[in-house]
């Protein structure tokens, strides 16, 4: 794929500008979609303003500078663009693919902005942006979980970076640990041979450094012959789901998120909660666990014309609405804490808006991906609750710092640190 394979794509668009906004908001407060063009309040950092930059840089009509690289990398990659534009558009102009190939020829031209190139160097040598190799795995010290590189087991444990290297979330590593174990599962994982699955590369137009990691991370699964994946990670559950059948690879396993698995290991009575609260909980969709866990799947069609007119494509493709991604489990499992109110935020589900953490934005924007948790904490508060939840561990760090330097009213928990605090365990 290249930019030149968009062109088709990229003429579709209407300049409708779906892409900003919400399809039918609750409020004016919260009715943008894009924290990008909150950001930088110019149309070329909305989605279809990023498309008609990629269209300028076809034609050569564009030329690099500041201004232009700004505008396409402070955005998360978050998705929300594409699936408004799909909400009219159907997959006319598939904005999240035009998205990945503009950002794949601006790093081949050698001009993403200069903080990725640490990035890459680091992703590179320690299979992570985050920490060092030989600290991948300081969270399991102590504890006593199998070496799946060493001894098979049924289950393959996948952890992800952000887990291993943020301390404030190891105890919610270990507390799914005690779990799997109360639940009798064989389980392992690969302590420091894990690398990173490849995500954020491949958001930040390094493709082949994403392909590497990704060839590393399935000959540690094939290696294990583990025959169920069970992610931690929300950004990895994505990458496995969405970035590694654009590489053309796929997975021999059963790929989970840990909150389906859990969950089913509640639905089989083999773990039950018992958890009481006062609180008033709602709940983050944090893009990667939601429409951008969405499989993508490829599709090697044409269009034809009927009606010597009309041009569709043959076979229909399948839209990728941002349905298909991972909404009810973990509210499934918020559901069962007796005493608590759940209140949804005006923007969920596939209509989430981004916390700024995704796409390691923050790493050359952190005002911007300040800016847009700030916006996200506010629509919690506005909501009335007091705590709010998320399954994913690169959401829970940057709303948690966010609240804090904001001296907001309000917790920010991951929901298994939430399910820690209130179960002191989840007994079997
Ligand atoms: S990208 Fe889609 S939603 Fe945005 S302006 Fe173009 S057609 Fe409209
Ligand atoms: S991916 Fe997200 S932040 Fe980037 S342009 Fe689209 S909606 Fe905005």
């Amino acid at each position: 794929m290249s930019l030149q394979d968009r062109r088709e794509h990229m003429e579709r668009c209407t300049r409708c500008s779906q892409c900003k906004w919400v399809p039918i908001p609750a409020s004016k407060q919260f009715s943008s979609i894009c924290p990008s063009i909150e950001y930088g309040s110019f149309h070329a950092y909305s989605g279809g303003g990023k498309n008609i930059t990629a269209y300028a840089m076809l034609e050569n009509k564009a030329s690099y500078s500041g201004d232009l690289v700004r505008s396409v990398y402070a955005c998360t990659m978050c998705g929300a663009c594409d699936t408004m534009c799909k909400f009219l558009q159907g997959e006319n102009v598939d904005l999240l693919s035009n998205l990945y190939e503009l950002r794949a020829r601006i790093a081949s031209d050698g001009q993403a902005p200069k903080v990725y190139d640490d990035l890459r160097k680091q992703l590179r040598e320690e299979g992570t942006f985050l920490g060092k190799r030989h600290e991948r795995s300081r969270w399991a010290q102590g504890l006593s979980i199998k070496d799946i590189t060493q001894r098979p087991a049924d289950v393959f444990l996948h952890v992800g970076c952000n887990n291993a290297y943020d301390a404030s979330r190891w105890r919610e590593l270990t507390f799914i640990v005690s779990l799997l174990d109360k639940a009798g599962i064989d389980f392992g994982i690969a302590f420091d041979a894990e690398v990173n699955s490849g995500g954020v590369a491949f958001d930040l137009g390094f493709q082949e450094d994403a392909r590497q990691l990704a060839e590393q991370t399935l000959a540690l699964f094939r290696a294990s012959k583990a025959r169920t994946i069970v992610t931690c990670s929300a950004d990895s559950y994505a990458t496995f789901r969405n970035i590694y059948p654009r590489l053309g690879l796929s997975i021999e396993a059963d790929i989970l998120h840990v909150t389906q698995f859990v969950s089913s290991l509640v639905k089989e009575g083999r773990l039950k909660i018992d958890a009481r609260s006062s609180e008033t909980l709602t709940y983050h969709d944090a893009c990667r666990l939601g429409r951008l866990s969405e499989p993508f799947e490829p599709w090697n069609g044409s269009r034809i014309k009927v009606l010597e007119q009309l041009s569709v494509q043959d076979p229909p493709q399948r839209v990728r609405f941002g349905v298909g991604g991972h909404y009810e489990v973990p509210r499934d499992l918020l559901a069962q804490i007796r005493g608590a109110e759940i209140v949804e935020m005006e923007r969920n589900r596939e209509y989430s808006y981004c916390c700024g953490a995704g796409g390691a934005a923050s790493k050359a924007y952190p005002e911007f991906a300040q800016m847009a948790a700030a916006s996200r904490l506010d629509e919690a508060v506005a909501a009335g609750a007091t705590t709010l939840v998320t399954a994913s561990s690169t959401c829970t760090s940057h709303l948690a710092t966010v609240a804090e330097q904001r001296n907001m009213p309000l917790k920010v928990k991951g929901l298994f640190e939430l399910l820690a605090d209130l179960t002191g365990e989840m007994s079997s």
